[in-house]
């Protein structure tokens, strides 16, 4: 082919990426488009930290392919209308892009095949952000999985495939150097979205660089220390997975390096953070096979829940005032990064269902809004499972009691002193219940208990009991 536009979406880098890679073999001249889609101002999920994050990363990939002698275009507007127009304006014969799972994205895709195939132009997408993708893994009965352990057991049983090399320089800049680019926002601010949150540096080098870290002495203990907050156990790569500032099959390869060079001891650290991995194509994999996830419960029978409407307990979880401190630390965490721990979103999402009975879809899109990582397939699954109406889901009886998590999983309160001041004289065996000292807790500043985790509880059993 003579020329391909290729079309950057969740893929937001220079290596490890199928689609590129293969306009950069098939084509003679490769046009990279970034489009600032309309719904990135207008969607009802957009969260400033994510757009940030987005917008870092985009600015990271223009100057990544510059240094390769690419030049990046950005257009502004809808990609349905954008795309047959730069085919026309670039002579080129085809848009190459790697798929996206969503139904929403998939929906949009098959319009956009659609208005370019009749406009005379060719489409091809590609696996990349999956290594197996919803079809690919099925039972026995040819059906999709539902639980998440016989879906990794079939997923580890295949092989894996390798990261695609860096594309090469090439000076295509000059071929395109008058085609218009557009300018992007500057800030989440200029399309309306005031970033009030310090979130964690976005683009393709940062996310090589945590993946380095992690992958040279964490990911040995991440078994152990994956559940403690206060540690910075985990890899904090999902806001590049879901932006695409980096591989799976880059992941994959380094971590099944890391692993041949692990003691025995540190091995089990390296196959726990690999489910954690496959978790993400499990949900991923129920979004597409199970699409009614998006507007309600996995399980039907579920949606008959007589939910609470109370709109102050909904606030005081929001901005973290809701007297348990556990679950208060871990909002402000989030408030304030846009980043929250697996372990705390469990809680505060248990909480925010079981303790105060409030619709899990209410969490769900203060979620969307708030994180830099928000992607609908495993925040509708974290969701569902807390809430115990998902596959695989918490039985709706198991309810986390937000002292003894806070006691077993932040022992020292270390975590709950960096986000709430008002405790830092508590002692640590009152640190996770402060009303057990009345004078200390009014003396504090700190709000008492909205709840009683006791009393809910046998709400919430009573609640999921009528429906059962
Ligand atoms: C209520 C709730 C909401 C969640 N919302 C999101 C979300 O919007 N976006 C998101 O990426 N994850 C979400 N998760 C999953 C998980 O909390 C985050 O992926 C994890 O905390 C990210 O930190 P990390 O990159 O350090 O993870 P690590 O522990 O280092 O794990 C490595 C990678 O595996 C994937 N992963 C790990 N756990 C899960 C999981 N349970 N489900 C799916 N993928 C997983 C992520 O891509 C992650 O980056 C949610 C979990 C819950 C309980």
């Amino acid at each position: 082919m003579q020329t391909v536009i290729h079309w950057f979406r969740r893929d937001l880098r220079v290596s490890d990426n199928t689609a590129l890679s293969e306009a950069m073999k098939r084509a003679e001249t490769v046009v990279p488009v970034f489009i600032f889609e309309d719904a990135f101002r207008t969607g009802p999920d957009v969260g400033a930290a994510r757009l940030e994050f987005l917008l870092q990363s985009v600015e990271s990939l223009r100057k990544n392919l510059a240094e390769l002698g690419h030049r990046l275009i950005i257009r502004c507007g809808k990609s349905e209308n954008i795309l047959p127009q730069l085919c026309r304006e670039t002579g080129a014969q085809a848009v190459f892009a790697n798929k996206r799972y969503e139904p929403y994205a998939q929906r949009r895709d098959e319009r956009i095949i659609g208005i370019l195939l009749k406009a005379g132009f060719g489409i091809e997408l590609f696996k990349d952000a999956v290594i197996w993708e919803e079809a690919e893994i099925l039972t026995q009965q040819e059906k999709s999985y539902t639980v998440f352990t016989p879906y990794s057991k079939a997923w580890k049983a295949k092989p894996i495939t390798l990261p695609r090399a860096k594309i090469g320089s090439r000076n295509s800049e000059s071929e395109i150097a008058d085609l218009p680019s557009d300018e992007l926002p500057k800030s989440p601010d200029e399309v309306g979205f005031p970033l009030t949150q310090n979130i964690p540096p976005g683009g393709e080098r940062a996310a090589l660089e945590l993946l380095r870290r992690f992958l040279a002495g964490p990911v040995y203990d991440y078994g152990g220390n994956r559940n403690f907050p206060a540690l910075d156990g985990t890899s904090n790569l999902s806001p590049h997975l879901r932006a695409g500032t980096i591989g799976i099959r880059t992941i994959l390869a380094a971590l099944k390096k890391a692993r041949a060079s692990a003691t025995p001891a540190q091995q089990p650290g390296c196959d726990v953070f690999l489910n954690e991995l496959i978790w993400r194509e499990f949900y991923l994999q129920v979004l597409h096979n199970f699409p009614h996830v998006m507007k309600g419960a996995f399980r039907p029978e579920y949606n008959a829940l007589k939910w609470s409407d109370n709109q102050e307990h909904f606030t005081a979880w929001c901005e973290g005032r809701t007297g348990y401190p556990i679950v208060d630390a871990a909002m402000r965490c989030l408030n304030s990064t846009g980043t929250m721990h697996n372990r705390l979103r469990m809680i505060v999402a248990m909480f925010l269902t079981k303790d105060l009975l409030l619709h899990w879809q209410w969490g769900e899109r203060y979620f969307m809004k708030q994180l830099v990582d928000g992607d609908l397939a495993a925040n509708n699954g974290g969701w569902q499972w807390s809430a115990g109406t998902g596959t695989d889901a918490a039985p709706y009886f198991r309810i986390f009691n937000p002292v003894s998590q806070g006691e077993k999983f932040d022992a020292e309160g270390k975590f709950v002193r960096r986000w709430i001041p008002e405790l830092k004289e508590y002692p640590d065996d009152l640190i996770h219940q402060p009303w057990e000292n009345p004078l200390l807790l009014s003396k504090s500043k700190y709000p008492p208990r909205i709840v009683l985790h006791e009393e809910q509880r046998v709400k919430c059993l009573a609640m999921f009991k009528a429906v059962k």
